[in-house]
């Protein structure tokens, strides 16, 4: 195992894909990984090629730095999605905003997953997008929930892996900051025309934001966090 390699979950949302052009700035190895569990909506997996390809083009040290994709199938997690279990339901937004296709501990199983596929690629870094500050009520994105995984990890693969959480203590709108700090304007403007975050899958309006329904709370929050990102930035010179 290198100290050097990193493995980013990216699943082709806001949040994974600064957390890739984070690890792209870092490490000198890095590679990425989906997730298909049969999401209602494949959008954000259709991004993902789209966002690779593009990042790579921003900044040459990236380009070369940017390692193999994988993707693994874990059909298991829509076998136990509330619309899966009650075929009838409708995407539907239970108290604290959670929607209903949400997979109890899903974030457990991708940092489990992933710690298995570092583990054979070698890598020492795992990147993940979870967040406590705008922290839907999802408890497997606490900061705790993390340690005390990272721990269980390396006990339970004899491994000195390294879990990071870039986004953990930031809001959205700092996210939105931290991407303009990594890559510049070119960053910004890839994230909001290619990444998808919305919850109902949608891409027909296009929003200074980018796209989506608008009014679902993961729209809610990519719009909130953009507008006030926005009203801080500083103007870009013409043409920039
Ligand atoms: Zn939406």
């Amino acid at each position: 195992m290198t100290d050097a390699g990193a493995l980013v979950l990216f699943s082709g949302g806001q949040d994974s894909t600064t957390c890739l052009a984070w690890a792209l700035q870092r490490f000198p190895h890095v590679e990425t990984l989906g997730f298909d569990y049969g999401q209602r909506h494949r959008i954000e997996l259709d991004c993902r090629a789209t966002l690779r390809q593009r990042i790579a083009a921003q900044n040459s040290d990236w380009a070369s730095r940017l390692g193999e994709d994988h993707t693994l199938t874990l059909d298991a997690l829509g076998q136990v999605s509330e619309t899966a279990l009650t075929r009838d339901t409708a995407i539907a937004f239970e108290a604290g905003g959670l929607p209903n296709t949400f997979v109890p501990g899903r974030n457990l199983l991708f940092l489990t997953f992933a710690a298995a596929l570092a583990y054979r690629r070698s890598l020492r870094h795992i990147v993940g997008g979870m967040c406590e500050t705008d922290y839907s009520g999802y408890p497997d994105c606490r900061d705790d929930t993390i340690k005390a995984l990272q721990v269980a990890l390396n006990l339970g693969m004899d491994r000195r892996f390294v879990l990071h959480t870039p986004l953990m203590w930031i809001d959205k709108a700092q996210t939105w900051n931290l991407a303009q700090d990594l890559g510049g304007r070119p960053l910004v403007d890839l994230i909001v025309e290619d990444t998808h975050t919305c919850y109902l899958g949608t891409r027909g309006t296009r929003h200074a934001w980018g796209y989506g329904c608008g009014t679902c709370p993961a729209c809610h929050l990519r719009a909130d966090g953009f507008r006030r990102f926005a009203a801080d930035a500083v103007p870009m010179p013409a043409g920039g």
